[in-house]
């Protein structure tokens, strides 16, 4: 099948500008080896590429070019299918768009298209081609540092609970810290259920009969309270996790939690219940009451793992969250991936227009906050700061720059 990738990366300071036909004659050599044609453009500090073969062909030679050290910040823009090359007519011809006048640059590149593609703009690869060669998204290629050029340091400051205050043998709670590394503040402090057979809360939860899985994901909250206290979260706010359908079929479910929440000498302004976009749409109004009901006590919601379920915009038509938490499916590797970064953006240009605070989470890789970070998200959450602890509250990676960079 006949396959097509496209990138933009950022060429690496020590490459000396005039190796660059070089290297283009000597990349020539490994694709016509592999029957990969393409074209590849330059406008003097990125460099943009369209691969185009065998399917098998273009990912080898992709991982290679991924590991190449003469270039960086490297993201991948498209990866697709297509009848025919768009650009087969030569190997791969190095494009300086330097050299060419701005009004006639695309027509020579689309000179150098086979005529038996139709080179027309519908196409998104070419699309792509003439966003970078007319330089009009440029506002959006975030340059970061390497991963080492920030530490992470953890303080020491981690709090446990020697004996647990376990009410039930069933499941206890693992709590991990949601913060702004740059100003160095846990925003809040997230419990979630950590059944003690090993499995996830959300499989211990699926496995117990309808009837006994929302009342038991609710009065689990009183586990989460109980030990939030006992551990002291003096000011922090605390984050919960709910099934949406628990807000709806057990009768007084805002009731027990505020209860609780007073029982444990927390108060409502501190509580954020998050909700996954997931089964919220199936009974909408006896859903809506209960948010009206938990806002009007003063407790916020979050939408949790939001991108990973199917009604997550339609949540954000009906009922906007205080804050929402970009799924880490979308998060991991952000740094290298086009598509995720549109959609990073745009939920970001959203929640903005929304007043919405936008949590990242799963972060584990320090491109990933940096990315993040330059896109304009303020608030993480993952193993590349801290990971949960079961019964405690764990110490805080905080990132420091390292002198060199
Ligand atoms: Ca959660
Ligand atoms: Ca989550």
């Amino acid at each position: 099948m006949l396959s097509t990738i496209i990138y933009r990366s950022h060429i690496s300071d020590e490459v000396p500008l005039k190796t660059l036909a070089k290297l283009a004659v000597e990349a020539n050599k490994v694709n016509e080896s592999h029957n990969v044609t393409g074209i590849l453009l330059f406008n003097g500090t990125h460099f943009f590429q369209l691969l185009e073969g065998p399917e098998d062909a273009v990912l080898a030679i992709y991982d290679g070019i991924c590991r190449d050290p003469r270039h960086h910040n490297l993201v991948e823009l498209m990866r697709d299918y297509a009848p025919a090359r768009r650009f087969g007519n030569v190997g791969m011809e190095l494009f300086d768009l330097r050299e060419y006048d701005q009004a006639k640059v695309l027509q020579a590149v689309l000179d150098k298209g086979t005529s038996k593609y139709q080179l027309t703009y519908d196409d998104r690869a070419l699309q792509f081609l003439r966003v970078f060669a007319e330089a009009t998204e440029r506002e959006n290629y975030f340059e970061i540092p390497p991963g080492d050029a920030w530490e992470f340091i953890a303080e020491s400051s981690k709090r446990s609970l020697k004996e647990a205050v376990a009410a039930t043998d069933d499941y206890s709670f693992v709590f991990q810290p949601i913060i702004d590394p740059l100003s160095r503040q846990v925003v809040s402090l997230e419990a979630v259920m950590q059944p003690a057979s090993g499995v996830s809360s959300s499989e211990y939860l699926a496995q117990l009969p309808r009837e006994e899985r929302y009342e038991v994901d609710l009065k689990s909250k009183k586990l989460a309270f109980a030990l939030a206290k006992k551990l002291g979260i003096d000011g922090l706010t605390l984050s919960i996790n709910l099934l949406p359908m628990s807000l709806v079929v057990v009768p007084e479910a805002v009731d027990f939690l505020l209860q609780e929440i007073h029982a444990n000498g927390l108060v409502p302004e501190q509580i954020v219940v998050e909700v996954t976009e997931n089964g919220a749409i199936a009974r909408a109004d006896e859903f809506a009451a209960a948010i009206r009901k938990l806002k009007a006590s003063g407790i916020s919601l979050a939408i949790d793992d939001f991108g990973a379920g199917s009604a997550g915009l339609l949540l954000l038509a009906q009922f906007q969250p205080d804050k929402i938490k970009i799924d880490r499916n979308i998060i991991h590797d952000v740094h290298k991936s086009g598509p995720k970064q549109a959609i990073v953006q745009a939920i970001l240009k959203c929640c903005s227009s929304l007043q919405i605070t936008v949590i990242a989470e799963g972060v584990t890789k320090p491109e990933e906050w940096m990315w993040l970070e330059s896109a304009g998200v303020c608030h993480f959450q993952g193993a590349l700061f801290a990971a949960p602890e079961l019964n405690g509250i764990p110490a805080v990676a905080w990132p420091e720059k390292v002198e060199a960079w």
